[in-house]
């Protein structure tokens, strides 16, 4: 990157967050609700899943009431590529999809007959945001000889415009496979992703171009509050999503996607893991290793650009009560123009059958 190209980067990523500041100050805090209110909502929905032939798909982020209520119901909790593939075998009419607005999309792409309903349309994530169709195309018109790689948490126009879409659970296996066919590669949005995929390949020059984009949860997780955690913790092992700073990836025992996440926590030999991703991992942490004990990695605190720190306001959007408004009306229904979705189907049977393959 030279010394411009830095110059102007800094400058989108102070407009970034001052743009996703403001976007969070109109989102309205949530009530909490008493536990006889919680059991009353998850009877209703239980009983309208049911008649409408509706199938719960709720991402690990999201509050623990509505994970539980999606293993309770048989339907899906998982990270967003498990939660696409779950949604396209289900054999449920409806999809209600607990998570932020490219899961829904994703949802309706891959199943563009099923009806596709969110509890909130507003939820969104700062990595679509800081991707705008317009800016990236132009972006990936100046640089023709280039595949374009985009990670899911993308919109659909975005997808549309990519060679690839991708997982954080395979990402780095499909750029290897780009760079070994001698391909040069544009990595979309994440920057700390990418720039963890660039030094573990070892991506040279203009091999891999990065976006300037980022998760305004992960970004916050610091280096030296880590390392001060870890000394009070030595036995513990880090665990920690590659959307953190690649500091905080230099230290961690494992990095992976959610599910990889919790796949270490069970596989590994050690009783205590520091975790640095979203705390919504936590129910399905303990649940997948009961006798571990998960301490949440420490953020930056009350100065973060996140509203709770080390959780996704936006997931956090997501409430059994609006679920169930949802579900009832049949409103919030997500809707993907059919020939943008056939398009941005290409990239995405792309990973879903790379996933298979490998
Ligand atoms: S946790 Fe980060 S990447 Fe995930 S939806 Fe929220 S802002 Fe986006």
């Amino acid at each position: 990157m030279n010394k411009l190209e830095n110059l102007s980067s800094e400058s989108n990523l102070i407009a970034d967050r001052v743009f996703v500041r403001s976007y969070l100050d109109k989102i309205p805090e949530n009530r909490q609700l008493s536990e006889q209110e919680n059991a009353d909502y998850e009877s209703k929905i239980i009983a309208l899943l049911a008649k409408k032939n509706a199938a719960l798909v709720a991402h690990y982020y999201t509050d623990p009431l509505l994970q539980a209520l999606a293993d309770k119901t048989s339907g899906c909790v998982a990270d967003s590529l498990e939660m696409a593939r779950f949604g396209s075998n289900s054999s449920a009419t409806t999809l209600m999809v607990c998570g932020v607005k490219f899961m829904g999309e994703t949802a309706k792409i891959l199943s563009p007959e099923k009806t596709v309903l969110m509890p909130t349309l507003e939820a969104t994530c700062s990595l679509d945001i800081g991707c705008p169709i317009e800016t990236f195309s132009a972006y990936c018109d100046q640089h023709p000889d280039h595949k374009v790689v985009v990670y899911a948490n993308t919109s659909a126009e975005v997808k549309a415009r990519a060679d690839w879409v991708v997982t954080s659970a395979i990402a780095v296996d499909v750029v290897e496979h780009l760079l070994d066919l001698g391909e040069k590669v544009i990595w979309a949005p994440d920057k700390h992703l990418g720039r963890y995929i660039q030094n573990k390949l070892g991506a040279q020059g203009d091999e891999m171009l990065i976006w300037d984009g980022a998760c305004i949860v992960h970004e916050e997780f610091k280096l030296k509050a880590l390392k001060d955690m870890k000394h009070l913790y030595p036995d513990a092992a880090i665990l920690a999503h590659p959307e953190s700073p690649l500091p905080i990836l230099n230290v961690a025992d494992a990095v992976g996607s959610t599910t990889q996440i919790i796949n270490a926590a069970i596989s590994r030999p050690e009783q205590k893991f520091i975790v640095a991703t979203d705390s919504g991992i936590f129910y399905k942490l303990q649940q997948a290793a009961p006798e571990k004990e998960f301490i949440m990695a420490p953020t930056s605190g009350d100065g973060a650009t996140c509203r709770s720190c080390a959780q996704c306001p936006w997931m956090g959007m997501n409430t059994l009560q609006n679920l169930y408004e949802s579900l009832l009306n049949e409103s919030n229904e997500v809707h993907v123009d059919l020939k943008l979705g056939k398009r941005a189907m290409v990239p995405l049977q792309r990973m879903l059958d790379f996933k298979q393959d490998n």
